[in-house]
């Protein structure tokens, strides 16, 4: 098949990339950003980089009349952004889907949207399964604009859908391996990450007790390539994720202890690292049936083995 991937240059887009050659497809990206993440697939006779954005309507206009599949990742991540630059978050991630899904539209060529756990909120009903409540906090805290533009993204892809648009919408929980961000920015991982190999304590917010389901990137991409190709994927949106549950305390004790790192623990406030305009999530659990059941994909990878991985990986660059 021939594919598009819009954000193809970031994290989980460089993976699926990297498994979508192996399958035999032809891969586009269309990346505003760097190309490091992507560096190593430049030469692929299948593989080809567009240096733009979801912005600019000409340029999907002209790849997407070209493929069979969108693969729509672009979007600003990372909760630095959502409290650093709230309108970027939502003009990108809300007006770039909007932009993908008309031209997808235009063609009739499937879209698979990639969205996110954070749609869930803090709802405190766990585990999450895929038709539970959307559970936000006030409007004046900017931690929320992401996750509300990733609803508004889903509701034009059941939007489109209704007029005919095969979409499928998939929900990342806590997605990580190597590539992920850059060291010190980005999600919990990386800012370990750093504080490990410079030998510094690890910043735990609050008492460290709250969880996330860590899933490896390789068990994310499977996911991700049956919501395209697979059957009974119209429609349907999918929670990607392992159901292991995570606290950050455990995840520093574990990093610490994999990397053999003389880092230690301290406990900073939730204002020290992010100000006040962020609410942390106390628990985020999925349920992963559907994703088992029609995906045929379980999230299988035990933590310790993919941190092992993406800990070596950040060592050597
Ligand atoms: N966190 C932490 N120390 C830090 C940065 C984040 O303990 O230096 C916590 C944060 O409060 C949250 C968890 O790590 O509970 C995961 O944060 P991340 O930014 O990866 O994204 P989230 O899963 O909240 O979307």
């Amino acid at each position: 098949m021939k594919i598009l991937i819009t954000g193809g240059g970031g994290f989980v887009g460089s993976h699926l990339s990297e498994a979508l050659l192996a399958r035999g497809d032809e891969v586009y990206i269309l990346e505003p950003g760097g190309t490091q993440k992507v560096r190593h697939l430049l030469g692929h006779p299948r593989f080809r980089i567009v240096r733009d954005s979801v912005m600019s309507h000409d340029i999907l206009d002209s790849l997407i009349a070209q493929v069979d599949l969108v693969y729509h990742l672009a979007a600003v991540v990372g909760v630095e952004h959502y409290v650093g630059d709230p309108y970027e978050v939502l003009n990108v991630n809300v007006n770039g889907t909007q932009n993908v899904l008309k031209v997808a539209y235009k063609y009739g060529r499937k879209v698979v949207f990639s969205s996110t756990s954070e749609v869930y909120g803090r709802n405190p009903k766990l585990p999450w399964s895929e038709d539970d409540d959307r559970v936000l906090g006030s409007t004046r805290i900017d931690r929320w604009c992401y996750s509300t533009s990733k609803a508004v993204g889903e509701h034009f892809c059941f939007a489109y859908h209704k007029l005919g648009l095969p979409v499928t919408i998939t929900r990342y929980f806590n997605v990580y391996g190597p590539r992920l961000d850059k060291i010190d920015v980005g999600r919990i991982i990386t800012i370990f990450m750093g504080q490990l190999l410079r030998g510094e304590p690890l910043t735990v917010i609050g008492d460290g007790l709250q969880t996330r389901c860590f899933t490896y990137v390789d068990d994310a991409v499977a996911a991700t390539i049956a919501a395209g190709v697979g059957p009974g994927t119209d429609g349907q949106v999918f929670n990607i994720g392992t159901d292991v549950e995570t606290s950050i305390l455990d995840l520093a004790k574990l990093m610490i202890d994999i990397s053999g790192s003389p880092s230690t623990i301290r406990f900073v406030s939730k204002e020290e690292v992010y100000g006040n305009s962020y609410e942390d999530i106390a628990r985020r659990v999925p349920d992963n049936t559907r994703m088992r059941k029609i995906l045929g994909v379980e999230a299988e990878t035990p933590l310790r083995d993919g941190l092992a991985r993406t800990i070596e990986w950040f060592r050597t660059q």
